[in-house]
Parts: C-alpha cells; sequence; structure tokens
C-alpha cells in the first residue's frame, strides 16, 4: 500500500495572494487570472486590453 496522503489544501486567502509583478500583498486583483496589484493592473491593464478600465 502506498502511503500517500492526500495533498494538503492550499491556504486560500488574500493574505497569500500575492502582486506577481511588485510582490505586494494589498488589493490584488485576481478577476482575470492576473494576480496583480492595484497599481500594476492599470499599469498593465491597456495592454490586455482593459482600457475601460478605471
Ligand atoms: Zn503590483
Amino acid at each position: 500500500m502506498p502511503s500517500v496522503k492526500p495533498p494538503k489544501m492550499r491556504p486560500y486567502g488574500r493574505a497569500v495572494m500575492r502582486c506577481l509583478r511588485c510582490g505586494t500583498r494589498e488589493a490584488i486583483i485576481r478577476k482575470y487570472g492576473l494576480y496583480l496589484c492595484r497599481r500594476c493592473f492599470r499599469e498593465v491593464a491597456p495592454q490586455l486590453g482593459f482600457k475601460r478600465y478605471y
């Protein structure tokens, strides 16, 4: 019998999410699977086609 334990649940929560760009944990937007903070999202958004955001 392989003693493989089921993988533990990943810690979900705001504190875990980090901005991929600057690494901050504040105001992370993962709406579109971007995982970017608010600032970085505003900078990257136009390049991704979210020109109308904000
Ligand atoms: Zn950022």
